[in-house]
C-alpha cells in the first residue's frame, strides 16, 4: 500500500479506538501534533480516515474525532474449523456487512475442498450482489497446520482428507486479491488484539473450544509460531495417556476430553437419565455435573502448565461449552488457580474472549487487512 510507518501507526491507533481526537493519537503513537497535523491530512485526502463529530476538551477548544473510513477497503474472512466453516466480508473499520457458512461434513469426501471453498465464496458474494473485484485482500483462518511460506493447509486434524489444500490458488480464478492463510489460535489472538481486550497486552492467551480445543499465544508481544509453525497446538497435547485415540493420531488428546461431542459422549456412557448433557445440566443431574467438573479439570490442568511456562498476564476461553456449562468455566479457573504457580498467577485474568463465536472470524478479517495495509 506504501504508507509509511508513522501512517501504520496512525491508521492501527484509529482502527483500534475508533473516534479518536489528534491529541489522543499524538499520545498513543508518540509522534508530535505536527507530525499527526500533516500525516492525518494525507490520510484524510486518501480517503483511510474521515472525521467525525466535534468534541469539547474541557477548555472551550473543541477537537474532530478521527474514524476509519469504512468504504476504503472490502475484505472477505473465512474461519475453517474441524466443524464449521465461516466467511464473512466486511467494511474497512471491519464490521461485517454479510455472513455466511456450511458444515464441513457436508462437503463431498471425494470433492476438492479449496475448490468447494472458492466456489462457496463466489456464490456468497453473488448471492450478496457484490462483484469479487470488490474484496481488496481475503483473510483465512484454519483450525489446522499451515506452512507459513507456501501458505498451504497442510492437515486439519479434525476433518479427514482435508490436507494440502493450496487456497491462494484456488481464489486465483475469480478473485484477483491476495489471500493470507494463517492458523486459527492465532486469528483468535488477533481479534483480541485489535478488537478486544489485549489492546495494551503483550502477554496473553486466547482459548476457544467447541468441537476442537484452538490456542493462541502471544509471548512478549510476538505471536508464538516455533520452527515450523505448529507451536501452540493446545488441543492436541497429551491429557490422558489411557485416552482415546485422536484423529491427529496421538492418544488422549486434551481436545478428546473436553470438546463438545466428548462430553456428550462421557456423560451418555454413564448412567444418564436425560438425552443430551446439555438437558442433562439444565436439570442440575448430578452426572453432569461431574461430567463438566471432571471436564473444568483437565482443561484446567492443562493450561496451569501453559500459565506455568509462559507466565500471561490474562486469559481469555471462548466456546459454548462455557455458556451451556458455568460450572465447567468456574472449576477450570479454580484449577488453575490451585495447579499453577502463585507468582504466575498473582493478577491473571481468566475471562471470556470477546466475540464468542465470531472471534476466528473477526480474526481472519484483521489479518485480511492487517497484511494488506501493514506488512507490505
Ligand atoms: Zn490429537
Amino acid at each position: 500500500m506504501g504508507l509509511t510507518p508513522s501512517e501504520k501507526a496512525i491508521l492501527i491507533a484509529i482502527g483500534a479506538n475508533d473516534g479518536i481526537s489528534r491529541k489522543e493519537l499524538a499520545k498513543t503513537t508518540g509522534l508530535s501534533q505536527g507530525s499527526i497535523t500533516l500525516l492525518t491530512k494525507s490520510l484524510l485526502n486518501n480517503m483511510y480516515i474521515v472525521e467525525g463529530d466535534r468534541i469539547s476538551s474541557g477548555l472551550g477548544r473543541k477537537e474532530v474525532l478521527l474514524h476509519t473510513h469504512p468504504d476504503k477497503f472490502y475484505f472477505l474472512g473465512i474461519d475453517i474449523g474441524g466443524y464449521r466453516v465461516r466467511m464473512a466480508v466486511s467494511d474497512n473499520r471491519l464490521t461485517i456487512l454479510h455472513a455466511a457458512e456450511f458444515l464441513v461434513a457436508d462437503v463431498d469426501k471425494d470433492a476438492s475442498k479449496e475448490d468447494f471453498i472458492a466456489a462457496f465464496a463466489n456464490d456468497f458474494i453473488a448471492g450478496i450482489g457484490w462483484r469479487t473485484a470488490s474484496i481488496a485482500a481475503i483473510g483465512v483462518g484454519v483450525t489446522g497446520i499451515v506452512d507459513a511460506g507456501k501458505q498451504i493447509i497442510l492437515s486439519i486434524p479434525n476433518a479427514l482428507n482435508w490436507g494440502q489444500l493450496d487456497l491462494p490458488q484456488a481464489f486465483r480464478d475469480s478473485f484477483q486479491c491476495p489471500v493470507y492463510v494463517e492458523e486459527g489460535g492465532r486469528t483468535l489472538l488477533l481479534a483480541e488484539k485489535f478488537l478486544g481486550k489485549a489492546n495494551d497486552e503483550d502477554d496473553y492467551i486466547v482459548v476457544h473450544s467447541a468441537f476442537s480445543v484452538v490456542a493462541g499465544m502471544m509471548i512478549s508481544g510476538q505471536i508464538l509460531r516455533g520452527a515450523r509453525n505448529v507451536g501452540g497446538l493446545l488441543g492436541h497435547i497429551t491429557a490422558d495417556p489411557n485416552g482415546l485415540r485422536c484423529t491427529c493420531g496421538n492418544y488422549g488428546c486434551l481436545e478428546n476430553i473436553v470438546t463438545y461431542p466428548m462430553l456428550e459422549r462421557d456423560y451418555l456412557l454413564r448412567e444418564a437419565r436425560y438425552p443430551t448433557l446439555v438437558e442433562a445440566y439444565r436439570q442440575n443431574d448430578k452426572t453432569a455435573i461431574d461430567v463438566c467438573i471432571e471436564a473444568g479439570q483437565a482443561f484446567g490442568i492443562a493450561l496451569s502448565n501453559v500459565v506455568n511456562l509462559f507466565n500471561p498476564v490474562a486469559i481469555y476461553m471462548g466456546g459454548p461449552m462455557f455458556d451451556d456449562f458455568p460450572i465447567l468455566f468456574e472449576e477450570m479457573k479454580r484449577t488453575i488457580t490451585l495447579r499453577a504457580n502463585r507468582f504466575a498467577t498473582m493478577g491473571l485474568k481468566m475471562e471470556r474472549s470477546s466475540h464468542g463465536h465470531h472471534q476466528a472470524l473477526y480474526g481472519t478479517l484483521i489479518l485480511a487487512k492487517h497484511e494488506l495495509l501493514f506488512n507490505d
